[in-house]
């Protein structure tokens, strides 16, 4: 009888690494919601945007150092997800270890084998959703740990490229005509690039979305460069239809044209015009992006921080897509702490080419660190300060108490 070829390595102790800089003594999460008012709130094709959530993580060390995260996600279960499942992992760990933490948060049980095998062991909860987006921003605090002790920033310690980037205004919900003054206005705050929603507050039809890109144009005069997303809403046959019409308007990316799930319906769309596909915003982890390259679905990739895995992931996704010749736009929304981190990440990765800068008025972005931030002449500055360079302000928890419930009433 063939022997069975053995499965699992014998039990190898992993040695120490050497020395301990500090100990992680705590992590955990703060719940921030920011109500939208009644008189601001508006449709898009996610229904009626009603309230804004943040998750910040912080890590305490027993050093005194302390770093900040943030994560997105379902907030009460991100907590619950740091409270019960990462803490307790982390807990005596040196933080300034970032590789092996983040693998001891994404294979679990299972890191010494990952370690020893080299290859990941996730456990079937651990690739994505919340779990994901809980380990995304464990990442950012540590970083941002790093970067205090060395009292270097961030974006010095991943290897700076640049110290400024060229920003986008993202917003674009205005409906028909009124898409000319909307996108006119970004242009006029000095952004060379604009990004505007394929379905407006009057709701979506080929028609419509044409009629209000033709708007921005006129708007924005010939030189300014047009983005249009569609928040992965469209099937893949008016994705292409659509697409055709917006070639004569010069539009330089068509983002999410259809449901993030459906790589190979992207690659379709892709090689059905000459508009530039962008995506990438919802995928967690290196692996979507693999696929989405192999499939050549894809001309730019846009990952999120706080989905994707946090620094440690996303410039393994960086690399991954500068092998392919496809460049980064980081997607960048909802959060202060992921606006600062995408800055690093910006400054860190070469083939990073341009800045989300949301339009959408919430104060979560904003409104929660004591410094602001350096955006001038349509262009993102990187901050001087060590670690994510930025101080949270003293009354956030009182300023934005949580409120449960769903953000969106459709
Ligand atoms: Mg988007």
């Amino acid at each position: 009888m063939n022997a069975i070829p053995a499965l699992c390595t014998p039990s190898v102790e992993i040695p120490a690494l050497i020395g301990s800089l500090m100990k992680i003594t705590a992590v955990r999460a703060i719940l921030l919601s920011f109500p939208v008012p009644k008189e601001r709130q508006h449709r898009n094709d996610y229904g009626v945007v009603v309230k804004n959530d943040n998750v910040i993580v912080v890590v305490e060390t027993d050093v005194g150092i302390t770093g900040i995260g943030a994560a997105h996600g379902g907030p009460e279960a991100i907590q619950a997800t740091i409270d019960h499942e990462i803490a307790p992992a982390l807990i005596g760990e040196d933080p300034t270890n970032i590789e092996r933490l983040w693998e001891k948060m994404y294979s679990g049980s299972r890191l010494e084998p990952s370690l020893h095998r080299g290859y990941c062991h996730p456990s079937a909860r651990g690739r994505s959703g919340e779990r994901l987006c809980a380990i995304a921003g464990v990442d950012i605090a540590l970083w941002d740990i790093w970067g205090k002790f060395l009292q270097q920033p961030v974006y010095k310690l991943l290897g700076a490229c640049r110290t400024s980037i060229r920003a986008y205004a993202s917003g674009g919900w205005a409906p028909g005509d009124e898409a000319e003054r909307e996108m006119a206005g970004y242009a006029a705050k000095g952004f060379t690039a604009v990004k505007m929603r394929a379905e407006g507050r009057d709701g979506f039809s080929i028609r419509k979305s044409i009629h209000r890109i033709a708007a921005a144009r006129r708007g924005i005069g010939p030189d300014v460069e047009l983005m249009v997303d569609a928040h992965g809403s469209l099937d893949v046959s008016t994705a292409i239809r659509l697409a055709r019409r917006m070639e004569e308007y010069d539009v330089a990316w068509f983002e999410e044209p259809v449901s993030p799930d459906n790589h190979d319906g992207l690659a379709e769309v892709r090689r059905a015009t000459s508009v530039p596909m962008a995506t990438g915003e919802r995928e967690s982890t290196r692996f979507p992006f693999l696929s989405l390259l192999e499939k050549r679905a894809v001309d730019i990739v846009q990952p999120d921080i706080a989905i994707a895995g946090g620094f440690t992931e996303v410039r393994r996704i960086a690399a991954l897509s500068s092998a392919y010749g496809v460049r980064m736009a980081p997607h960048v929304w909802s959060a202060g702490v992921l606006f600062a981190a995408s800055i690093h990440v910006a400054m860190s990765t070469p083939n990073s080419f341009i800045f989300e800068v949301s339009q959408a008025p919430n104060p979560l972005i904003y409104e929660i660190f004591e410094e602001p931030f350096d955006i001038r002449d349509g262009y993102v500055h990187a901050p001087t300060g060590p670690g994510l360079g930025f101080t949270l302000r003293g009354d956030i928890e009182e300023r934005f108490p949580y409120i449960p419930g769903p953000n969106y009433l459709y």
